[in-house]
């Protein structure tokens, strides 16, 4: 409740940045991350983007390469379960493919305690309070997003959403991009909605929770994809643009703010905006050779803070 109170003081937008480690194996030198405090987070960049080689962003909050699951989830928990206080809630991962969306939403493709991600750790969370307030929750299936083949299938446990979540995957578009991973080419987003009571008023709560792994953020050369890949490409490129618009126009008080122009945008029209508290979560790599991509995933998610 006291979190809510100073969220709201604060606004209902956050941009927050992580910077995934090197992995295991991979020979490199130096880091194109000069620097990194608690808000801000400096780049090495080739001249051309600034006077000395390096710019500086400042966001609610920054995440170097050693900053854990448990150290990133705890700080998004309160937002997290806003949810039961009857606030929708979205949550974004955003960046170029292999920057670790995927990581911090999910995990890593070999799960440990240690290393599961936002969802899983969201869901035992939600589902733990639930034991704890004796089953004041419950899940409203009675309302969902207008996704075609879509469906919303009542759940009991995180076991539950962590089989449907499997199926998801499954689902997901595959192919290959250049960068050749299956799942940068598709937004994967979990919903859960959330129905509580008021144990002192009586009142019916009812929040949604949406978080999306979203399609790797890199621009696409055109010489490299053709047909429905190079369309693929561009509809991804269209929605995330369209994504930043809304969110920085909500972020800036706007009084129009542009959901039709994506479907995503429309689709999450409701948790956008309004009462709702929106993450936005950039990832970033820390090879040099990705510094482009880099100050353009920064540039976008300062647009939008
Ligand atoms: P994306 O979803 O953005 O394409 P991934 O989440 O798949 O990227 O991350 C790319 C690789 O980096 C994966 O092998 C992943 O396990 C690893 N990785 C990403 N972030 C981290 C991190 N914070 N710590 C350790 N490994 C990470
Ligand atoms: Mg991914």
């Amino acid at each position: 409740k006291l979190y809510n109170q100073i969220q709201d003081l604060k606004g209902n937008i956050r941009v927050y940045c992580r910077v995934r480690p090197f992995l295991p194996g991979q020979i490199c030198s130096s880091s194109a991350v000069a620097g990194m405090e608690e808000r801000t987070i400096t780049i090495i960049t080739p001249t051309k983007y600034g006077k000395d080689g390096t710019k500086s962003f400042t966001f609610n909050k920054c995440f170097g390469p050693t900053a854990t699951q448990d150290e990133v989830f705890s700080d998004m928990q309160p937002l997290i379960r806003s949810v039961l206080d009857g606030f929708n809630v979205c949550i974004f991962a955003y960046g170029q493919t292999g920057s670790g969306k995927t990581y911090t939403m999910s995990g890593p493709k070999v799960l440990t305690e240690e290393s599961l991600g936002v969802n899983y750790r969201a869901l035992n969370d939600l589902f733990n309070l639930q034991a704890q307030r004796k089953g004041t929750i419950n899940y409203d299936i009675s309302k969902g997003l207008a996704v075609p083949d879509a469906s919303i299938i009542p759940v009991t446990s995180t076991a539950d959403v962590v089989e449907l979540m499997n199926q998801g995957q499954k689902n997901r578009a595959v192919g290959s991009t250049a960068i050749n991973d299956r799942s940068s080419r598709s937004h994967s987003c979990l919903t859960v909605h959330v129905q509580g009571r008021d144990l002192t008023s009586g009142t019916i709560l009812r929040g949604c929770m949406h978080l999306v792994d979203l399609a790797g953020s890199e621009r696409v050369d055109k010489s490299e994809v053709v047909g429905d890949r190079l369309k693929e490409a561009q509809y991804i490129n269209k929605s995330l643009s369209a994504l930043g618009d809304v969110i920085a126009s909500l972020a800036q008080k706007n009084s129009h703010v542009p959901y039709r122009n994506s479907k995503l945008t429309q689709l999450l029209q409701d948790s956008l905006g309004g009462q709702a508290k929106t993450l936005m979560f950039v990832h970033i790599s820390p090879e040099p050779d990705a510094v482009g991509e880099t100050v353009s995933t920064l540039k976008f998610a300062e647009r939008v803070a």
